[in-house]
C-alpha cells in the first residue's frame, strides 16, 4: 500500500487540504482529512504540493527531441518524468499507408513490452485532412480521391487502439472512411482538424461522433466569399457548439494561440470542453529572424520557417495557461486530464476518485512537476 500525505487534493472544483490518499493494488483506496495510515504503508510526504489526476496528453508526437515512431519508449518515459500518466502518440498525414502500418506495429509493441505503459492508444491526425493547412502540404500521400485500398490497412491496423480520428469534413467521398472507421472501433472519437469546413460540413459528421476540435484556431480556414469579411468557418463552429471539445496550444509566448484567445475560448467553452495539448514535433528549421518569435524557444519550426508544432510537454502548456489566462491549478488538471477522460470515455481515470486507476501528478504552486504516480508506483521523484 502506498500513502500520500499532507496532499491537497485536486479535485475537478475544490481543493482538499491537509488529506492524505491510499493506494492500493493500483487503485485509489481512499482519500481525505481523517484517513488512518495503516502500518507497513509506503508513505510519501509531499508537504502540502498539490495532488491532482494524472496529466493526459491525447496529441503529441514526441517529448521535443524523439518523435514516437522513432522510439515510443524513451518519449514515454520523458513524458512520464512531466507527469503525463496517460498518452495518445500523434501519427501525422505525412506518413503513406505503409508508414503508418509500420508506425502502429512499432507502437503496439511498445505498449505491449510493459515499458510505455502511459501509451494508452493512438491519435490519428489523419489520413485525409486538407493538402492546403498544415506542414508537408506538397509531400501529402493522402491528396488523391478518398479510397478504400488506401485506408483499409491503416484502419485494420490501428483497430482499438485508434481513439481519435482527424478528418477535413469538407473532402469529398469521407462518410465511407468516417463509416468503416467506427465500424472497427465504435468508441473512437471524430475530430475536425486542418481544414476548411463550413460549420454545415462540421454538423454532417456529428453522428458518427464528431466531438473535438484539433488545435483549435491552428491550420483551419477561414473562408470568406467577401475579402474584408469573415465568416463562419471551423473554429466559430467549435466555439458555437456546446458539446465540441477545443484542444489549445499554449506556448510560452502565446504564438499558436494568441493570450487574448485562449481567454475568449475559456469564457466560450467554459471548464469543460478545453483540452491542453503539447502536439511535439521535431523540425531542425531555424528560428526565422526578427522579433516576431523572440522568445519562443518552445515552439518548433521547419525549413520553409512556419511553425511545426511545439517542443513541449503537457506540463508546460498547463503553466502556459496558468499565466496567460489566469486559471487556477484545479482548472487546469481539468484541461489536461480529467476533460480528455471524459472526452475519450474513459471514466477509470481523470480525476481523484475511489476505485479510479492510481494515475497521479504532483505539483508545486507554480505547476512544477515533483512526483508521477503511475498505476499506483512511484515513477518519478524529485
Ligand atoms: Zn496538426
Amino acid at each position: 500500500m502506498l500513502a500520500i500525505k499532507n496532499a491537497t487534493l485536486v479535485m475537478p472544483d475544490h481543493y482538499i487540504e491537509d488529506a492524505t490518499l491510499l493506494i492500493e493494488e493500483g487503485k485509489i483506496l481512499d482519500f481525505g482529512r481523517r484517513i488512518t495510515i495503516p502500518q507497513g504503508a509506503e508513505v510519501l510526504d509531499v508537504d502540502g504540493a498539490y495532488v491532482g489526476p494524472g496529466l493526459f496528453d491525447i496529441h503529441t508526437h514526441a517529448d521535443g527531441e524523439i518523435l514516437f515512431t522513432d522510439d515510443p519508449v524513451k518519449a514515454a518515459s520523458t513524458l512520464l518524468d512531466h507527469g503525463v500518466t496517460d498518452v495518445l502518440p500523434a501519427l501525422y498525414y505525412s506518413m503513406d499507408a505503409d508508414a503508418y502500418v509500420r508506425a502502429i506495429r512499432l507502437i503496439r509493441s511498445a505498449m505491449e513490452s510493459g515499458k510505455a505503459n502511459n501509451i494508452i492508444g493512438l491519435y490519428m491526425e489523419g489520413p485525409y485532412l486538407n493538402p492546403k493547412y498544415g506542414c508537408n502540404r506538397e509531400s501529402n500521400p493522402w491528396k488523391g480521391p478518398v479510397c478504400r485500398e488506401d485506408y483499409q490497412k491503416v484502419v485494420d491496423e490501428a483497430g482499438d487502439l485508434a481513439r481519435v480520428w482527424c478528418i477535413a469534413p469538407e473532402r469529398e467521398g469521407l462518410d465511407e472512411f468516417v463509416e468503416y472507421a467506427k465500424a472497427k472501433n465504435p468508441r473512437a472519437v471524430f475530430s475536425v482538424a486542418h481544414s476548411e469546413a463550413t460549420p454545415q460540413d462540421i454538423a454532417r459528421f456529428k453522428p458518427y461522433g464528431l466531438r473535438l476540435a484539433t488545435h483549435h484556431t491552428n491550420a483551419t480556414g477561414t473562408l470568406s466569399r467577401y475579402p474584408e469579411c469573415r465568416t463562419a468557418c471551423v473554429d466559430e463552429a467549435a466555439l458555437y457548439d456546446g458539446d465540441m471539445y477545443t484542444e489549445l496550444i499554449c506556448d510560452k509566448v502565446g504564438i499558436h494561440v494568441d493570450p487574448f484567445m485562449l481567454r475568449l475560448v475559456r469564457r466560450i467553452k467554459g471548464d469543460e470542453r478545453i483540452i491542453l495539448i503539447a502536439d511535439a514535433l521535431v523540425a531542425h528549421g531555424p528560428m526565422p529572424d526578427g522579433e516576431l518569435y523572440q522568445g519562443a524557444d518552445d515552439i518548433n519550426f521547419d525549413f520553409a520557417g512556419e511553425i511545426a508544432g511545439s517542443k513541449m510537454i503537457l506540463d508546460g502548456p498547463c503553466r502556459n495557461m496558468m499565466k496567460h489566462t489566469g486559471a487556477s491549478i484545479c482548472q487546469v488538471f481539468r484541461y489536461a486530464s480529467t476533460n480528455p477522460a471524459t472526452l475519450l470515455g474513459l471514466s477509470d481515470r481523470g480525476c481523484i476518485k475511489k476505485g479510479n486507476i492510481a494515475n497521479l501528478t504532483v505539483v508545486n504552486h507554480r505547476f512544477h512537476v515533483l512526483h508521477t504516480v503511475l498505476h499506483g508506483g512511484i515513477v518519478k521523484q524529485n
